[in-house]
């Protein structure tokens, strides 16, 4: 690479170079290139056509590419964003971005991508970028392990740990578009398991918590990709059924009642019968308030333990007394 330009880029003050002893344009084992290899992160220099002129040992270790891999800008995009598309919106992103900061006389702000390393890997890199004269130097640093970390806490602060379905916190954080939209039928239900104090005093504690993982994984089973079901307290779960009209809420409410009902919970102390009560609201049209449609649902709920359990009512079904 032309070392004396980029030397003159990246050394600047001369007095400064010597102070250090640093002789940029010289092949003595001190050189600036050497210094680059030593940093913790990777390295790539590219000249104002973005052609590259020089990657560090950390860029080839973290990413797998070398020098020859990437003659230029282009280069990198085809083989770190195999995929056209995205490729494309990546392309036309960082073009957005040189023309902003060129415009406005500002620096580009840090990004993060997740890209394809020479291996076929998948990294989460964040790219510090800087036009340094003629030469743009890019920083890059291996993120991947914080977005694995971050991705692993916030799937364990939405999942209930005994049933591994969704928590409370998480249906209502679900609910909030699926209920803002606009002319969608939207279907709620609320279950609960009938007589399950009962059961615990029968069989313990740690059986009823077996029969409540079951009950969830079996209801969860049954239900379509795009509906959630959650456990909202003790052993009562929501489930929101979008784009789902009353008839088909009904049928999947049955299913449910019946998936549970029709064989008995396989628990350590054996075989254990267990029933659930079901509770339905449905709205032709969204937007809804969630706490109206959550309420409806659970006083239906409360009218089908009334009415015997192991069954479903549906809020438009209540008699006008006991809604
Ligand atoms: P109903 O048919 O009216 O719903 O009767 P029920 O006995 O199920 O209702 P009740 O509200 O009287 O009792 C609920 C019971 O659920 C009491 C509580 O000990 C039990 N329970 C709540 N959460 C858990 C849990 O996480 N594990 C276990 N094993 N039991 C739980
Ligand atoms: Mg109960
Ligand atoms: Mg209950």
């Amino acid at each position: 690479m032309p070392k004396q330009d980029l030397a003159a880029d990246l050394g600047g003050d001369d007095t400064l170079m010597s102070r250090l002893s640093l002789d940029l344009t010289s092949d003595s084992s001190t050189s600036l290139i050497d210094m680059l290899d030593l940093l913790p992160m990777g390295v790539q220099i590219d000249d104002l056509d973005h052609r590259t002129l020089y990657v560090n040992d950390k860029f080839t270790e973290m990413l797998g590419y070398t020098l020859d891999d990437i003659a230029d800008l282009e280069d990198w995009f085809l083989q770190a964003y195999p995929n056209p598309a995205e490729r494309a919106a990546i392309r036309a992103d960082w073009q957005a971005r040189l023309a902003h900061a060129a415009a406005t006389q500002t620096e580009i702000p840090t990004i993060e991508r997740t890209l394809t390393c020479k291996n076929g890997e998948a990294k989460v890199i964040e790219f510090y970028v800087r036009r340094i004269g003629n030469h743009y130097i890019y920083l890059n640093t291996d993120v991947s392990a914080r977005h694995n970390d971050a991705a692993e806490l916030r799937l364990l602060a939405y999942t209930d740990p005994l049933t591994n379905v969704s928590n409370r916190r998480h249906f209502f954080e679900i609910a909030e578009p699926l209920t803002a939209m606009i002319g969608q039928p939207l279907a709620a239900l609320m279950f609960d398991l009938d007589h399950f104090k009962a059961l615990n005093d029968q069989h313990g504690h740690r059986i009823g918590d077996e029969v409540l993982a079951e009950v969830a994984a079996r209801c969860r089973a049954v239900l379509r990709s795009t509906d959630h079901i959650a456990r909202l307290g003790g052993e009562e779960f929501g489930i929101l059924l979008p784009n789902c009209s009353r008839a088909n809420a009904a049928e999947i409410a049955e299913r449910l009642r019946r998936v549970v009902a029709a064989t008995p919970a396989s628990s350590r102390s054996g075989d254990v019968s267990v029933t659930i009560s079901i509770g339905g609201v449905s709205v032709a049209r969204t937007p809804v308030d969630i706490d109206t449609l959550m309420s409806q649902a659970d006083r239906a709920l409360y009218a089908a333990k009334r009415a015997g359990r192991n069954q479903i009512q549906f809020f438009d079904g209540l008699d006008p007394d006991s809604k």
